[in-house]
C-alpha cells in the first residue's frame, strides 16, 4: 500500500458513536470495519423452504390449532386472509389465575398470566413482501382490531406486535405469520423509549419523532420512500444494516386507533420497504415490529410517535453487544441508503 492509498484508508476510518434519542442506546458507526453493502449481501444463504405437508398451518384442524380467535378477509373475497389462534407452546396463558407480585428474597416474580396469539396469513408461499397494498391494509387493521380486544383485559398493560421472517430472525416455522404477545407488565425498553418522548416533549414542547421526520424529510438523506402520509428511512442511529424505519407523517401516539388513510399509506410504505429489502438483499432474514404505546394510562401517552421498526439480520451481535448493549453496525446507514434506492 503506498502513503497515499494508506492516508486514503484512514481518512475513510472516521467511526462514530451516534445515540439514539427514543431507546438511550449508543450504537458504533464503525467505518473502519470498511464493509461495502453488497459483501454484506452476498453472505446470505439461501432460505429453507418447508413443503406444504409438513406445514401445521394448512390444516388448523389436524394440527390441533382450533379454535380460530379471529379472522379477516379482502373485501367482497369469500377465502380468509388472516387468521388470529392461540400460540400452542404460548409464553403467557390467560388460564392463569389473577396477577399477583410476589417477592422472594431480593427477587419478585408474578404469574405468567397474558395472552400469545399467531397471526397466520393465507398463503404458506405468500411472504409479507408480497401483499398487495389492500392486503397489507386488512392485515394492518385485523392486527389493530386484535390488539384492541385484548387491550380490554384490565389486567393486561402492554401488547407486543412482531413478525420473524427466516430462522436467525427467530422463526421456527416456515409459513409465513406475525406474533401478539398481551403482557401484564411494561417492558423497560418501551418504559426507557417513553419516558425519552416525554422529556424530549417537556424540554421543546414538540414530538421526538415529528422532528425526527421534519429534520429527515429535509436532509434527504436517508428517505427510501415517500408517501403523502406516511416515509421510510434508514435511521441515523441504526443498529443493523439495513435497518429500515416506517413513520406515519401526522402526529399520532396510537398505532390501533390509526384511521383507515392513515393505515392504507403506511401498508404502501411497508410494502415497499419490504420488496426493496427482498430486492436488494436478496430475502433476508429480518424482525419487523410495530410500537406503539402501552395498554396502561393511554391518556398520559400522547407525546409518543407510533411507528413500524424493520430489522433485517444480516450481522450477528456477539459478546460486546451484549455485555453493552451498544451495537457495532459495520456501514454507514447513508451509504445503506444509497444503496437500497440504487
Ligand atoms: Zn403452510
Ligand atoms: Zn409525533
Amino acid at each position: 500500500m503506498t502513503m497515499e492509498q494508506n492516508k486514503n484508508k484512514q481518512l475513510k476510518n472516521n467511526s462514530e458513536l451516534r445515540h439514539d434519542p427514543a431507546s438511550g442506546n449508543w450504537v458504533v458507526i464503525a467505518t473502519a470495519r470498511n464493509k461495502r453493502p453488497s459483501e454484506i449481501v452476498e453472505k446470505k444463504e439461501a432460505r429453507i423452504v418447508t413443503s406444504i405437508e409438513k406445514c401445521p398451518f394448512e390444516d388448523f384442524e389436524a394440527s390441533g390449532n382450533l379454535p380460530i380467535l379471529m379472522e379477516e378477509r379482502l373485501s367482497g373475497s369469500k377465502e380468509w386472509l388472516v387468521r388470529f389462534i392461540k400460540n400452542k407452546f404460548p409464553a403467557l396463558d390467560n388460564r392463569k389465575k389473577a396477577v399477583k407480585k410476589i417477592k422472594i428474597g431480593p427477587y419478585e416474580k408474578i404469574n405468567g398470566y397474558g395472552y400469545h396469539e399467531v397471526v397466520v396469513l393465507k398463503e404458506h408461499n405468500k411472504p409479507l413482501s408480497d401483499f398487495s397494498i389492500e392486503e397489507m391494509t386488512v392485515l394492518l387493521q385485523s392486527l389493530q382490531k386484535r390488539y384492541q380486544e385484548l387491550a380490554k383485559d384490565k389486567k393486561i398493560k402492554h401488547i407486543s406486535i412482531y413478525h420473524n421472517w427466516g430462522p436467525s430472525a427467530g422463526a421456527s416455522l416456515y409459513h409465513p405469520h406475525l406474533q401478539m404477545i398481551a403482557l401484564p407488565i411494561i417492558s423497560s425498553s418501551a418504559k426507557e423509549s417513553l419516558d425519552s418522548f416525554y422529556r424530549y416533549w417537556k424540554k421543546n414542547k414538540r414530538c421526538l419523532y415529528c422532528d425526527v421526520i421534519n429534520f429527515e424529510l429535509q436532509e434527504k438523506k436517508r428517505v427510501i420512500f415517500e408517501n403523502e402520509r406516511s416515509l421510510v428511512i434508514t435511521p441515523y442511529f441504526s443498529r443493523e444494516p439495513f435497518e429500515l424505519r416506517i413513520y406515519p407523517k401526522e402526529h399520532s401516539p396510537f398505532f390501533e386507533y390509526a384511521d383507515v388513510e392513515k393505515i392504507k399509506a403506511v401498508a404502501e410504505s411497508l410494502k415497499r420497504a419490504l420488496m426493496i429489502l427482498k430486492d436488494k438483499l436478496s430475502d433476508p432474514d429480518l424482525n419487523l415490529f410495530i410500537h406503539t404505546t402501552p395498554v396502561y394510562r393511554k391518556d398520559n401517552l400522547q407525546h409518543y410517535h407510533w411507528h413500524i421498526e424493520i430489522i433485517p439480520r444480516v450481522c450477528i451481535s456477539a459478546g460486546f453487544e451484549m455485555d453493552t448493549g451498544v451495537e457495532i453496525t459495520p456501514m454507514d446507514p447513508d451509504e445503506g441508503a444509497v444503496f437500497l434506492k440504487s
